[in-house]
């Protein structure tokens, strides 16, 4: 018999807009677990990852259209589910899912997020937990992985293509690289990253890794396909697109001109469902950051962590 569902829960909450995870998050014991949707199921939350939209979130960067405070942080999660709405056909209870909760990550994303003992998301976000992959593991994908496959699908990025990754030791950097090495077929990859973060690049399959504390990449001979910028340098980053070519820009100004374009992400359970034969295979790997995984009653320092812009693939909260 699976344990019965309780009413309240312990989640990390904030109650007002601020700009430090220090100072605005805490540990409520009282917290309603979620009431699910026809459309939902409800997660018994095991790892849930973070996002630097956390941060900007609880910041107010989306104040205009962000679901009222309180708010439960956390997009990604990975956990069991024990309930399922009268409309959800693909999962049923005991099923191991994981997902990024949030269809669109600034227009009413959820009151009740990831970093809690419960959450309730719609079934089209979730995919069924690849085997090999633990839950915190499984956890650190979602968010960060669909948007480096979708930034890359948009870009029409092919085989053969050459690719420049402007952050390639964070969480969505990490992923870029693999994704467009190992999923795409890139030709050549290079990617920048301060000089303790060189190793990992390679390790993931980097062929030119850029010290970017001594070099500027812009002023490098050669150019490439495409560039993706996680970091927020445009204007840099379109000196080093062949003609033809564009920039994927992930951070910094919603309308860069062209060839560069933004990219946001959406959630998409069909998309990790596409992507599970790599991740099985262990061509696309899960990077986690060496300071995590946090415990759930240490979440409030994972997020301190993620707000110094230097973390190494992705912070992880587990167990919850
Ligand atoms: P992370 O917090 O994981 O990035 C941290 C990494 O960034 C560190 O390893 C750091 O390496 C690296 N870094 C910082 N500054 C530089 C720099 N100047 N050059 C190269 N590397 C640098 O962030 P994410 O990867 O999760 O997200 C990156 C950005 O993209 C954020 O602004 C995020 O909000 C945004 N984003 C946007 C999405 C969208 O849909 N548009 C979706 C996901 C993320 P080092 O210590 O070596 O500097």
């Amino acid at each position: 018999m699976a344990a019965p569902i309780p009413t309240k829960q312990k989640a990390w909450v904030y109650r007002e807009y601020g700009n430090s995870a220090a100072d605005i998050l805490k540990l409520d014991t009282d917290i309603a677990v979620p009431e699910i949707k026809e459309d939902q199921v409800l997660i018994k939350v095991v790892a849930a990852a973070l996002n630097p939209i956390d941060f900007k979130r609880f910041a107010g960067w989306f104040k205009a259209t962000d679901s009222p405070l309180p708010t439960v942080p956390g997009y990604d999660v990975a956990g069991v589910v024990v309930k399922v709405g009268n409309q959800v056909r693909k999962f049923k209870v005991g099923d191991e899912v994981y997902g990024n909760i949030n269809e669109d990550p600034v227009n009413h994303p959820k009151q009740f997020g990831s970093v809690a003992e419960y959450t309730a998301v719609e079934e089209k976000l979730l995919a069924f937990k690849p085997e090999n992959l633990n839950f915190a593991e499984a956890s650190s994908l979602p968010l960060a992985i669909e948007t480096a496959y979708g930034g890359l699908e948009k870009v029409g990025f092919l085989g053969g293509k050459s690719i420049l990754v402007l952050g390639g030791a964070g969480g969505v950097g990490t992923l870029a690289i693999q994704v467009a090495k190992n999923v795409f077929g890139a030709s050549r990859i290079a990617a920048t990253a301060s000089t303790g973060k060189l190793d990992l690049l390679k390790s993931l399959g980097v062929d030119l890794p850029i010290d970017y504390t001594k070099e500027k990449y812009e002023h490098l001979p050669e150019k490439f396909d495409v560039v993706f910028d996680t970091v927020g340098e445009v204007e840099r980053a379109v000196k080093a697109v062949k003609g033809g070519g564009s920039v994927v820009a992930i951070a910094g100004p919603l309308n860069p001109s062209p060839p560069a374009f933004f990219f946001g992400e959406s959630s998409d359970g069909a998309m990790l469902e596409k992507l599970k034969p790599y991740l099985e295979s262990g061509k696309v790997k899960p990077i986690l950051d060496p300071k995590g995984p946090f415990p759930f009653s240490q979440a409030k320092d994972a997020f301190v962590h993620l707000q110094t812009n230097r973390a190494i693939g992705k912070v992880v909260v587990y167990p919850i």
